[in-house]
């Protein structure tokens, strides 16, 4: 195995959590509208993602599983351009060089499922199988040939927290698809897809975080910011419960959650902290959402039109009628 290809596969998978994290976004990419994911032994022995999606053309299935032409793993200097490309075309190949893997997948015209596996790197050919349109991920085993790396995993329950974490952030913002999650045998939630993000809250956060939480929505040059906090008589959030989006991206951000917080400033309260889901669309050439592609972290151009503009709509929801 090239060490290259080992760095690589290392940079974007780190752990089960990302491995969901990356099978998620290509279901996505592929226009599903249903997507279930399930995980066994907090996603270390398997993690399942099956979807409504396009389906792979059986020609391009080993395809999918290589490294594009283009990759510029080469050199260590390379490995920090792909830091900012997001690895583009790396997640599957990474995955598939660090687990077992089972592809079934099947498109609109084909007239049949195909399994395909690929152990290791190894691959095996083609198998017809069935299934409706679109595709099945099993990646079994995580880390088998990689003992090194497989040291550096917590415990499974951790490692099924870290995952859930991310199926719910994926949730949270794809209110339009349907989200079945299975920890461990047992449903967590399945989300409406009914395109509301009140549903999708209620959903993945419970009945008892979503009572009459309130609208947020506003929007000046270039930014627009919506989405729902708990009401001031709430006493049941923490900053656990805070959600913040940027283009539609989970990040962990100091400057939102100070802008939501210092909006609550004032407000009797009940409890310490207002929760919500707060989803900010900005000028994307005034974020670097690059930081670190398996990290959660931004940089703002101007960081003080961010705080401003959420303080406000925070600030505008907790004076409507009815807060
Ligand atoms: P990238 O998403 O950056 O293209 P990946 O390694 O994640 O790279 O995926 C490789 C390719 O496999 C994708 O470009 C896509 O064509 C195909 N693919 C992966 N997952 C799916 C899926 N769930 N449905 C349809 N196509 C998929
Ligand atoms: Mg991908």
């Amino acid at each position: 195995k090239h060490t290259a290809e080992l760095i690589a596969a290392g940079e974007v998978v780190e752990r089960p959590a990302s491995v969901v994290k990356e099978l998620l976004e290509n279901s996505i990419d592929a226009g599903a509208t249903q997507i279930t994911v399930a995980i066994e032994s907090g996603g270390v022995k398997l993690i399942e993602v099956s979807d409504n999606g396009s389906g792979i053309e059986p020609e391009d299935i080993p395809t999918a599983f290589i490294r594009h032409a283009t990759s510029k793993i080469q050199t260590g200097e390379d490995l920090n351009a792909i830091h900012t490309l997001g690895f583009r075309g790396e997640a599957l190949a990474s995955i598939a060089s660090v687990a077992r893997v089972e592809l079934l997948t099947r498109t609109e015209t084909a007239e049949f499922a195909c399994l395909y596996r690929i152990e290791g790197g190894e691959e095996q050919p083609l198998q017809p199988d069935a299934r409706g349109v679109g595709t099945t991920i099993r990646v079994r085993d995580l880390f088998y040939n990689t003992p090194a790396r497989m040291k550096f995993l917590k415990k499974d329950s951790s490692e099924g927290t870290f995952v859930a974490d991310v199926v719910s952030h994926l949730a949270l913002s794809h209110p339009e698809i349907r989200f079945k999650f299975v920890r461990e045998g047992k449903t967590q939630y399945v989300t409406p897809g009914d395109g509301k993000l009140r549903s999708a809250v209620y959903a993945v956060l419970g009945r008892e975080f979503s009572r009459d939480l309130l609208d947020v929505g506003d929007s000046t040059l270039g930014y627009r910011v919506y989405g729902l906090v708990t009401p001031p008589r709430c006493c049941r959030a923490s900053r656990s419960m805070q959600y913040f989006y940027i283009n539609g991206r989970y990040v962990r951000n100091r400057t939102m959650m100070a802008a939501l917080e210092t909006a609550f400033k004032g407000v009797a309260m009940q409890g310490k902290f207002p929760g919500g889901v707060l989803l900010l669309e900005m000028p994307a050439d005034l974020v670097d959402v690059n930081v670190h592609p398996a990290k959660t972290e931004v940089r703002f151009a101007r960081e003080n039109d961010v705080f401003d503009i959420v303080y406000h709509a925070v600030k505008l929801a907790l004076t409507q009628p009815g807060s």
